[in-house]
């Protein structure tokens, strides 16, 4: 399928490991302009370095912590200077912290809110205006299973990315006139630094090892495997593609089958 994809330019959060920088190693293949953005400058630069190594690749890295209003402003001046704007937003950022909700202080509420919700609305509010002024744009967050079906310990992901859910309905429904489509991609377990955290955290409370966590996972997936960056980051391509210019206001959840509900 033809994407349209070729020089559009992208923004990807949080992209120097894991669905991130999936996701920015399938746009740059497919042509675009993109940025890479993350905490974490060493890996940053390593993930850089690997992508500049891509045939054709047009990538610039900017480091830029999520919770940070500050180092969202620097990134936005940044590509505003280099770039003018961009053409799509892929809003991916680290997990949020696992525990029950007796384990979780107002401290952790208050960073899986700026982490989850309040980093995606500062983006979208810095980089709506060169969509709308081209008339064409792309905004995708990447958030969870969680918003399909409550994950016990994740109560932060069970919160705020629904939030951030009805968020991207609401913002759909305001600038599908300006040709900007607004969607979520939902993953179910991936292999990830995030995901084999998880599974150390919760082999501690059962009692079980890690591979027995993460065997028990595989059995609850009908296609009986974990996810790879790549799965999340073809349905990214494809949401961001001219072939999805009449998708809005949705959610995507690419696990393998392992949401039990119809939608
Ligand atoms: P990961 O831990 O492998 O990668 C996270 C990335 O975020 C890293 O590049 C890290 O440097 C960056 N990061 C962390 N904190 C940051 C901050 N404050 N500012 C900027 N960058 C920051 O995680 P992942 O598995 O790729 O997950 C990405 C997102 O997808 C997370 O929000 C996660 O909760 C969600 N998710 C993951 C899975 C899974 O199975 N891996 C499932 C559902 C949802």
């Amino acid at each position: 399928m033809e994407t349209g994809l070729r020089n559009k330019t992208a923004l990807v959060t949080a992209a120097s490991k894991g669905i991130g920088k999936g996701c920015a190693a399938a746009l740059i293949k497919e042509g675009c302009r993109v940025i890479i953005s993350s905490s974490n400058a060493k890996n940053l630069e390593y993930a850089l370095k690997e992508f500049s190594a891509i045939p054709g690749a047009q990538v610039h890295a900017v480091k830029c912590d999520l919770n940070l209003k500050s180092d969202i402003q620097n990134l936005y001046e940044q590509v505003k200077s280099l770039y003018g704007g961009i053409d799509i937003l892929v809003n991916n950022c680290g997990g949020p912290h696992p525990g029950f909700f007796e384990e979780l202080g107002e401290d952790k509420w208050d960073y899986a809110y700026d982490q989850v919700l309040m980093g995606p609305v500062r983006l979208i509010k810095l980089f709506l205006p060169s969509m709308k002024q081209k008339k064409w744009g792309r905004i995708i967050n990447i958030t969870s299973l969680s918003v399909f079906q409550p994950i016990d310990n994740l109560i932060l992901s069970n919160t705020f990315r629904t939030g951030l859910t009805a968020l991207a309905k609401t913002l759909s429904n305001r600038f599908a006139a300006n040709n900007i489509t607004v969607n979520n991609v939902a993953p179910g377990y991936v292999l990830t630094q995030r995901i084999k955290e998880l599974a150390e955290n919760k082999a501690k409370v059962t009692g079980e090892t890690a591979e027995q966590i993460f065997e028990k996972m595989k059995s609850e997936i009908p296609m009986q495997r974990i996810g790879q960056p790549e799965d999340i980051a073809n349905a990214v391509v494809f949401l961001a593609s001219e072939g999805a210019s009449y998708i809005t206001g949705n959610t995507i959840h690419v696990d393998g089958g392992r949401v039990v509900s119809y939608f």
